[in-house]
């Protein structure tokens, strides 16, 4: 039988939808009738479970699982003993705490002594320990953000991206003890034929990823300005310049960073170029 990568991705989720798009970005189409536990993939070595966070690493320490998308929030916390091999550039947080948003809070000193509501014993725990500080955890599992309002806690440690429902219990953010986003987790111990796999997947991965934050570029240019227009598109190598039916004019096309495009755009513009266009790349292979 053919030998197949076991990944684990969340079943529904913060992670579940991104999870999904990277794996079909890289061009890996799931069988339909997905069951929700388990699916195949068509035209990929791949088998997909569909897994609680939480459990992931778990999973994957064991080689129940090769592989698997995990938020690194999870995978500290849990400590297990997997190896991370790619960061993803999703779902991105930050562990933090926050206490009422009427505290006068200097530093973390303010937390002696007090009661943390928490889903993350073990990191609260490393950090207290760090900062010399005695405090008590109280572990809950959900809704952490409620237990200030109602006299369970003192202060909170819990994910946070936008603030918004922090803000919306009337507490305030103080201290950052993590930034996370997901990673592909791996058993440390892969055999020969999942490492291979994996080298695909990753491969593809990182291609999709390098896609996705750049653009491509093409505009017109009068001949005489050409070498300034040049001089501002960074590329992978020199540009490409094609002529233009009209004489006297060419055709220039590049890639740019997706985060230095409008400036870019900007001086190209004043530099004379026209006629710009900017479209998205699918795949990039370097
Ligand atoms: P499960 O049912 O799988 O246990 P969950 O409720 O524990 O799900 P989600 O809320 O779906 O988990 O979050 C999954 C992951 O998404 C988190 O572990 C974290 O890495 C990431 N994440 C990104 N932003 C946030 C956020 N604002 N709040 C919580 N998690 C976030
Ligand atoms: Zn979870």
């Amino acid at each position: 039988m053919q030998t197949r990568l076991k990944i684990a991705i969340q079943k529904s989720g913060r992670l579940y939808d991104d999870s999904l798009s990277l794996l079909k970005d890289c061009g890996i189409d799931l069988k339909n009738g997905i069951n929700k536990l388990k699916t195949e993939a068509d035209n990929f070595p791949m088998e997909v479970f569909f897994l609680r966070d939480d459990d992931i690493p778990q999973y994957v320490e064991d080689a129940v699982a090769d592989v698997g998308i995990v938020g690194e929030n999870v995978i500290y916390e849990k400590n297990k003993k997997v190896t991370i091999s790619e960061k993803l550039g999703f779902g991105k947080c930050r562990l933090s705490v926050a206490v009422g948003r009427s505290e006068v809070y200097q530093n973390c000193r303010h937390l002696e002594n007090k009661k943390i509501a928490t889903t993350y014993p073990v990191l609260v725990g490393k950090f207290l320990k760090e900062n010399n500080l005695k405090a008590e955890i109280h572990e809950i599992s959900g809704s952490v953000e409620i237990a200030p309002g109602i006299g369970l806690a003192d202060a909170i440690v819990d994910l946070v991206s936008s603030g918004s429902t922090l803000f919306m219990n009337g507490l305030k953010e103080v201290e950052t003890i993590l930034h996370s986003e997901a990673v592909l987790i791996r058993h440390p111990q892969l055999g020969k034929p999942q490492q291979q796999i994996l080298e695909k997947l990753l491969f593809r991965i990182r291609s999709v990823r390098k896609a996705r934050h750049t653009k491509y570029i093409l505009l017109n240019a009068p001949n005489e300005k050409l070498s300034e227009i040049i001089s501002l598109l960074p590329g992978m190598k020199s540009p490409t310049v094609l002529p233009l039916a009209e004489p006297g004019w060419s055709s220039v096309h590049s890639v740019v960073n997706e985060n230095d495009f409008w400036e870019i755009i900007e001086k190209l513009k004043g530099a004379g170029a026209q006629g710009i266009l900017v479209v998205p790349i699918e795949k990039m292979i370097l």
